[in-house]
């Protein structure tokens, strides 16, 4: 086959669309780097911070139960699987008892 006498307009065509898809897969790869740096930034500026106040939490303990306590407001923050796990080990009355002396700071036994 003599490809001195295939149409220069295919050709053209060919590598304007190979362009597009790269210059398409490049922006996505753009916009998903953004969206990464996005979300780094926002769990760098809110990681361990109080959401009532926004001061440093500090990580206690009680009896195994982790929490996150603020020590300027008080505020106390149970991740979503200790609020699980909680429930699951406990009857509802104690369950509240639990929250309430976890919520005061007192050793929940
Ligand atoms: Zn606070």
């Amino acid at each position: 086959m003599d490809l001195s006498v295939r149409p220069k307009h295919l050709e053209n065509e060919f590598f304007y669309k190979h362009d597009l898809d790269l210059i398409e897969e490049q922006h996505q790869n753009d916009l998903r780097l953004a969206a990464e740096r996005e979300e780094k930034a926002l769990h760098d500026l809110h990681w361990m911070k109080c959401p009532a106040c926004g001061h440093d939490l500090k990580e206690a303990s009680y009896d195994g139960l982790k929490v996150q306590r603020c020590h300027d407001c008080s505020g106390v923050f149970l991740p979503a699987d200790m609020v699980e796990k909680l429930e699951l080990k406990e009857s509802s009355q104690s369950f509240l008892t639990t929250l309430h002396k976890l919520l005061v700071g007192e050793s929940v036994s």
